[in-house]
């Protein structure tokens, strides 16, 4: 049988009307308008992109943003300046940089001057410590989504076996833990890993952060697992197309190539995936959706945690 498609559509829906409804809640109980401020350093496309649509949903949503935007060629100090300003505003409640920043600004040492209370992407050292230790904290929103999906389309976690394969400190480490959390047995995998697929073979939930399309082949899927896409790459070949998609999908996807040059799949291959999972998540459609709806619940986290109310 195929694998049950877990669309990220309408749990992003589900989850943008929950936090709308606690930004109403919040204006009028505690007269608080939840506020995201993003910082944007040069003119990287996919970034314009990703920042308008955190914007946009900020303010369909009912809360406040603000957009500073620098040329590519900003000094550090101007960044730091920036964060410095939006860290000591009262009403801006969430700070977030938009990666990748130009190669000539040390990412770290933005995100380590953010206020850890205003960290809505988790990446502060502070956060991830927190998140290490189990302790309440604004969490990446990548991994938190995918554990969003899992509960909310019935995935039992606690006691199974979690394999994520990828350790990076925006998705794979902060999965990891999560996934630890929810009293999974965790496996993290890496580039190192011996024996890749004997490993992501013993998974009931495979999770892949990889960032190489279609890595994930069904040799690496255990007969009936949940397998969780986090991947976002660009196909432009038309003969990798036909290796990656199923025959319902590819002239759909050939299409796209045609019209815009490139198709976008994930870091497991939809075309052997679904004839072994048990469920799966599409790309598009799937763990992206999450990413920016899992932002806006910690804008509002993040106002709350700040004034003390109860989140
Ligand atoms: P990184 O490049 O930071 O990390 C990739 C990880 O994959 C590394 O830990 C690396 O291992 C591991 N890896 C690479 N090659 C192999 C291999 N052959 N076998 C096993 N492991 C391997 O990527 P990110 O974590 O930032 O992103 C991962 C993917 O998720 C990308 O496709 C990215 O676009 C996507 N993404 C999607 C988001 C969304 O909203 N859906 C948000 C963020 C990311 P090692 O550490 O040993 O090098």
């Amino acid at each position: 049988m195929p694998a049950r498609i877990l669309s990220g559509k309408t749990i992003a829906e589900a989850i943008k009307s929950e936090v709308a409804a606690e930004v109403a809640d919040l204006q009028e109980v505690h007269n608080v308008r939840p506020c995201l401020a993003v910082v944007r350093v040069g003119e990287d496309p996919a970034s314009a992109v990703y920042v308008g649509s955190k914007v946009r949903t900020t303010e369909e949503l009912g809360m406040a943003s603000e957009h500073r935007h620098f040329q590519a060629d900003a000094a550090p100090h101007e960044i730091l300046a920036a964060v410095d300003e939006l860290n000591a505003r009262s009403d801006v409640d969430g700070i977030l940089v938009q990666l990748p920043l130009p190669k000539h600004i040390d990412e770290r040492v933005i995100l380590e001057r953010i206020d850890p209370m205003k960290d809505v992407d988790g990446f502060h050292p502070i956060n991830s410590g927190r998140l290490m230790q189990g302790r309440e904290s604004l969490v990446p929103c990548t991994p938190a989504g995918v554990i969003e999906i899992l509960k909310r389309s019935d995935i039992e976690i606690a006691g199974k076996h979690a394999v994520v394969v990828g350790r990076s400190n925006i998705v794979g480490k902060p999965m990891a833990m999560l996934l630890l959390q929810e009293n999974a047995t965790v496996t993290i995998c890496h580039s190192r890993t011996r024996d890749l697929p004997a490993v992501t073979r013993q998974a009931d939930i495979l999770v892949a952060a990889i960032g190489r399309a279609g890595f994930i082949r069904g040799e690496h899927i255990r007969e009936g697992a949940a397998v969780i896409d986090v991947g976002i790459n660009s196909v432009a070949d038309a003969t990798v197309a036909r290796t990656l998609f199923s025959d319902d999908e590819i002239e759909k996807r050939l299409a796209a190539i045609e019209k815009r040059g490139s198709t976008l799949v994930g870091d497991v291959n939809p075309r052997e995936a679904i004839e072994k999972a048990g469920s799966l998540t599409p790309v598009p459609g799937g763990v992206g959706l999450l990413t920016v709806a899992m932002l806006m619940k910690n804008t509002v986290a993040a106002a709350k945690l700040r004034r003390g109310i109860q989140i």
